[in-house]
Parts: C-alpha cells; structure tokens; sequence
C-alpha cells in the first residue's frame, strides 16, 4: 500500500510541530519532527566543545539519533539518552540553527528522514521537506505567522516551562533564526512551488486545525 507523506515547512514557532502532531493523529500516520534532529546534533557539539565545521563532521559517526514513544509524547535519543527536555532551549536551537547550515549535517539527517518515510506513512514538519527530503509528498504545507505573534507564542512557551526570557531577545532570536533559515546556502528554508501557504497569524489552533483537516481529507484522503 502507499505510505502517505505529509510535508510541513515553514518559520520558527509558527507552529508546525503541534499541527504535525495533530494531523498525524487524524490521518493515523507517524509524526516526524526534524527539528527535533538538528537540536539533538546541536546538543551533542555543545555537550562535546564541537565548534569547527570539520570536528562536527567526523563526530556524525558518533552520533544516533531515533525517536522513542513516552506515553503519548515523542522523544527524540542521543545515543541512547532521551534528551527531549535538554534540546528544547533557546542555546541548543540556535547551535542548531548553526549547524543545521553544514551540508554534511544535513545529507546525514536527510537521509535518515527518507528512510522513515519508506517504512512508514509520515506527517514530518521542518524546514526542506517538501523541497528535498520529500519533493513528491502527497500534500505539502507552508506555515507562516507574523515574527511578532511567533515571539510571543515562543515566549510563553519558555515561561511556562520555568525560563525567564526577555521578549524583545526572543523576537531578536526569531527575526535572527529566520535569516539564517532562509539565507544559508545549503537547502535554504523556501515554499516548495506547490506547497500550501497557511498564515496562522490570525487563526485560534482550532480553526488553523480545521483547515489543515480540510486540506489533507481534500488531498490525501484517499491515496
Ligand atoms: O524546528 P526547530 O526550531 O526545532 O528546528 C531547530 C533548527 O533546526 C531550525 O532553526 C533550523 O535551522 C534547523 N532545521 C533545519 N531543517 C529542518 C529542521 C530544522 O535546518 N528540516
């Protein structure tokens, strides 16, 4: 049978790992947060002083990465570890940002990614599906939101889980992460020509998740 693949790109914090996740549970098929990849590489370069471009090359031997199910969350392991906690900081999600630009890096995970979309059908959010990892998916998605409604959504979610970020650093970290994201010169984050742009700037979860319903009952359901 085919192996459904959604694909979801977009900006940081606009919410694309909720709504994968979400979908992924409508459309019974496995959620794959890449993001969650690059983070966990970035951990691994803080965790070990990696700072050089060729040092973190040659450690890409070192390091595995998979998903394990906790209860009904996702966590993504380092070498064994669930780091799930330790890669959802601000640090580790600019080192990711940063390395995420070494095309080694990314054929690496790249590569690990295809391989689950062929064993699996797989809701997969990040920042090059629909333009690489996955160029054939049979919806692809491209979520948006203003920087300004982002920061304030990444804000709350580093309050409540105890930090105590400044908003005009975390608007700062998104306007910066964008450029990087969308100015590296390996995969840079674009719209695929046929993706779906939804602009989330004004939508409760509710109503973005009824769109996104809509759009994979229109376009998936039946593959
Ligand atoms: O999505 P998240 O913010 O967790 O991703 C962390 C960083 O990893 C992003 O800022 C981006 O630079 C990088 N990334 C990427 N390609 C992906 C997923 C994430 O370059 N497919």
């Amino acid at each position: 049978m085919k192996k459904t693949i959604v694909a979801i790109d977009g900006y940081s914090s606009c919410g694309k790992s909720t709504i994968a996740k979400s979908l992924a549970k409508y459309a019974h098929l496995t959620y794959v947060d890449t993001g969650a990849m690059y983070r966990a590489i970035g951990l691994y370069t803080i965790l070990h002083g990696l700072t050089q471009s060729a040092d973190i090359i040659a450690a890409l031997n070192d390091i595995r990465i998979n998903f394990i199910q906790v209860g009904d969350a996702q966590h993504v392991t380092l070498n064994g570890e669930d780091v799930e906690s330790r890669i959802r900081t601000l640090e580790v999600g600019n080192r990711a940002s940063e390395i995420s630009q070494i095309k080694e890096v990314r054929a690496f995970l790249v590569a690990q990614q295809q391989q689950m979309g062929q064993t699996q059908g797989v809701v997969m959010d990040g920042r090059d599906i629909g333009t690489v990892v996955f160029p054939k998916a049979d919806l692809k998605l491209f979520l948006t939101a203003r920087p300004e409604v982002r920061a304030q959504r990444r804000f709350d979610e580093l309050v409540g889980k105890g930090e105590h970020p400044q908003y005009e650093d975390v608007l700062a970290d998104v306007n910066d992460r964008d450029y990087r994201d969308t100015h590296r010169a390996e995969s840079p984050l674009r719209q695929a020509e046929d993706a779906i742009v939804v602009d989330n700037s004004e939508m409760t979860p509710d109503e973005q998740m009824q769109v996104i319903i809509d759009l994979y009952d229109k376009h998936c359901a039946n593959s």
